[in-house]
C-alpha cells in the first residue's frame, strides 16, 4: 500500500436508496474544503455495467461528462458543483470495470496461475483504485452506491473493512446515512430500521463512527440519544439531515450541528473553522431572491427532469449570483408541434433549448427557436439547440427549405448538421467517424478548447479569447454553409480547430447557440458564464 497520508471518509447508505447520500457526502466535503483541505471524491457504483454512459436515462438520470471525457453517474456532477473541482474518470468506477480488469489480468497471466477470488483479487483492485483517487488529496470522500445489504456491495464493504484495519482508525472513518421514517398513526419517528442497518454493517465488520439521519422533521433529543445508545455511536456523532429547501443549504445545516468536530477528532484534523460566508450568502439569495425572471425550458421527455440535472442546477447558480429567482417554465417540444410556439412562449423572458438525441420533438424545438429569434427574446441553444438554431436559420432566413441534420434524415440534400469523419480529439488522437461507425464510442466527448470571436456575445460572457467547455455529441455543424449564414446575419463566434462551436444572430438583442454543454462546468460559487449571461439578459431585457 502506498505511503501517502490521505485520510478516507467512507459514506454508506442504509434502509433504502434515494436518501441523498451523494449530497450528504458532497456537503461534508464542502465543509472540509472550506476548512482548507484538499478534498477529493470517489463514487463507487456496485452495478455490473462497465460503461455508465450507455445506461438509459430512464433508469439513471443524466449522464455527466467529465473534463477528460468520461461519461459518468450524475452524482459526480453534484460533487463538482459542491466542491468546485474538476473530476476525472478516476473518480468513479463500477463492479463491472473491476471485474473486467481482474479478468483481463488473469488472461495475461498476471496472477501466475493462482485461483482468482473476491478476496484478495477483487478487493485489491478496488483498494488500488481508491488509493489512486486519493493520491494528491488530504481527504478522500468515498461514496458507496446502493444500500447496505445489497449483494453487489459486499466486495466494496469488505474493502472498506480491510482499509480501516490496515490504515488505522485515524485515517479511515465510516459514516452511515439512514432514514428515520415517521409513522403517522403512532406520531413517531422510528429508529428500528436504522438499528438493523447498523447491525448489518457490523455483521460485515464495519462499525460506523457517525450516523446521518434523514428525516422529514427535527429529531427530538431523546430519539437521538436512543440511537446513539442502541447503535453504539457517540452522541455528538448522531447528525440530523432534515429535508432542505435547497440542496446547497445542507452543508450549512451540518455546520450548525458542528459535524466537523467528531470528524476532526476521529481523523486528527485539528481545530476546524470552515469559512462558509460566501456560500451562505448565495444560499440566502436562492431562498430570498430580490428579482425574478421566467425561462421557458424547451425539451422532450420533460417527465424526466433528472436528465437535465446539471442544467437546472446551473440556472440556480446563475440565479443565486444575480440575486434572482429563475422560474423554469417547462415546455414540451412535442406540444409546440401540435399547437404553436406563441401559445407556450408568450410570457417568458428567455428561451432555452437544451440538448437531446433523436428526431422526436425536433420540429417543435425549431419552432421555439424561430419564435425567440423573430420576437427578439434572449435565446440560449445548447448542443442540439445550437444545431437546430442553424437549421432554423437556413430554412427560414436563407430559404433552404430542406435544411436538416443527417441525424434525422441520413440522405438529406442539405446537411447543415453532418458527421465529420475525421478530427483530433481532446487527447490529441485522430478520431474516425462515419455513418457506418458503431454508435457507442463515437461521440465527441470531454473538454475542448474554443476560440471566441471579438465583440460577440460569447466573448462578452467569458471575457477571454480561449475558453474550455465539455462536449457530448456525435454530429457537427457543416462549414459548407458558413459563408451563406454569415452573409445573412448568423455568425460563427466560437471555433475549435476548425469545428464550429458557437453561432449568434446579429439582428437580435441576445442570441447564442453553443455546441458544447456549458452546464457541466457551472458551480454555485462560479456559475458558467454563458448561462449566467443568458439569465442576466433575460432579466435585463425583460
Ligand atoms: N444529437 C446531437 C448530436 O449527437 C446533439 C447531442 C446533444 O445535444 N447532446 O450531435
Amino acid at each position: 500500500m502506498s505511503d501517502n497520508q490521505t485520510k478516507y471518509i467512507f459514506v454508506t447508505g442504509g434502509v433504502l436508496s434515494s436518501l441523498g447520500k451523494g449530497i450528504t457526502a458532497a456537503s461534508i466535503g464542502t465543509l472540509l474544503k472550506h476548512s482548507g483541505f484538499r478534498v477529493g471524491v470517489l463514487k463507487l457504483d456496485p452495478y455490473i455495467n462497465v460503461d455508465p454512459g450507455t445506461m438509459s436515462p430512464l433508469e439513471h438520470g443524466e449522464v455527466f461528462v467529465t473534463k477528460d471525457g468520461a461519461e459518468t453517474d450524475l452524482d459526480l456532477g453534484h460533487y463538482e458543483r459542491f466542491l468546485d473541482n474538476s473530476l476525472t474518470q478516476n473518480n468513479n468506477f463500477t463492479t463491472g470495470q473491476i471485474y473486467k480488469t481482474v479478468i483481463e489480468n488473469e488472461r495475461q497471466g498476471k496472477y501466475l496461475g493462482k485461483t482468482i477470488q473476491i478476496v484478495p483479487h477483487i478487493t485489491n483492485e478496488i483498494k488500488e483504485r481508491i488509493i489512486l483517487a486519493g493520491e494528491p488529496k488530504d481527504i478522500l470522500i468515498v461514496e458507496l452506491g446502493g444500500t447496505t445489504g445489497d449483494m453487489e456491495g459486499m466486495p466494496f464493504l469488505e474493502t472498506i473493512r480491510q482499509m480501516r484495519h490496515e490504515l488505522g482508525k485515524n485515517r479511515v472513518m465510516n459514516i452511515h446515512v439512514t432514514l428515520l421514517p415517521y409513522i403517522r398513526t403512532a406520531d413517531e419517528l422510528k429508529t428500528k430500521p436504522t438499528q438493523h442497518s447498523v447491525q448489518e454493517l457490523r455483521r460485515i465488520g464495519i462499525t460506523p463512527q457517525m450516523l446521518i439521519l434523514r428525516a422529514e422533521e427535527r429529531i427530538p433529543n431523546d430519539i437521538r440519544k436512543k440511537i446513539a445508545f442502541t447503535c453504539d455511536i457517540d452522541e455528538d456523532s448522531v447528525i440530523e439531515a432534515i429535508d432542505a429547501p435547497t440542496i446547497y443549504e445542507v452543508p450549512l445545516n451540518f455546520k450548525i450541528q458542528e459535524i466537523l468536530s467528531p470528524i476532526a477528532k476521529q481523523l486528527k484534523l485539528g481545530d476546524l473553522k470552515p469559512n462558509m460566508q460566501e456560500w451562505s450568502g448565495l444560499v440566502r439569495k436562492i431562498l430570498e431572491p430580490k428579482n425574478k425572471t421566467t425561462i421557458s425550458f424547451v425539451g422532450k421527455y420533460l417527465d424526466l427532469k433528472e436528465s437535465y440535472k446539471s442544467l437546472t442546477e446551473a440556472l440556480i447558480h446563475a440565479g443565486a449570483n444575480l440575486d434572482t429567482k429563475v422560474e423554469i417554465k417547462w415546455v414540451d417540444s412535442e406540444k409546440i408541434e401540435n399547437n404553436s410556439a406563441k401559445q407556450y412562449l408568450l410570457d417568458c423572458d428567455g428561451v432555452l433549448v437544451a440538448g437531446g438525441f433523436g428526431e422526436r420533438g425536433v420540429e417543435g424545438k425549431i419552432q421555439a427557436i424561430q419564435y425567440a429569434r423573430e420576437n427578439k427574446i434572449p435565446f440560449l441553444g445548447i448542443c442540439l439547440g445550437m444545431q437546430l438554431a442553424m437549421i432554423e436559420y437556413a430554412r427560414n432566413v436563407l430559404g433552404i427549405k430542406e435544411a436538416n441534420s443527417i441525424e434525422f434524415d441520413a440522405n438529406t440534400k442539405e446537411p447543415v448538421i453532418f458527421l465529420i469523419d475525421e478530427f483530433i480529439d481532446a487527447a490529441g488522437a485522430k478520431q474516425i467517424r462515419t455513418t457506418t461507425s458503431p454508435m457507442g464510442g463515437t461521440m465527441r466527448l470531454g473538454e475542448y478548447e474554443c476560440n471566441t470571436k471579438e465583440g460577440s456575445n460569447l466573448r462578452e460572457a467569458y471575457g477571454i479569447s480561449t475558453i474550455f467547455e465539455r462536449h457530448r455529441h456525435r454530429y457537427e455543424a457543416n462549414p459548407t454553409y458558413r459563408e451563406a449564414l454569415e452573409l445573412n446575419g448568423m455568425i460563427i463566434t466560437g471555433e475549435s480547430n476548425g469545428l464550429i462551436e458557437a453561432v449568434e444572430v446579429v439582428d437580435h438583442p441576445w442570441f447564442l447557440g453553443v455546441q458544447f454543454h456549458p452546464e457541466f462546468t457551472s458551480r454555485l460559487q462560479s456559475p458558467n458564464p454563458s448561462i449566467l449571461t443568458f439569465v442576466k439578459k433575460s432579466l435585463d431585457l425583460k
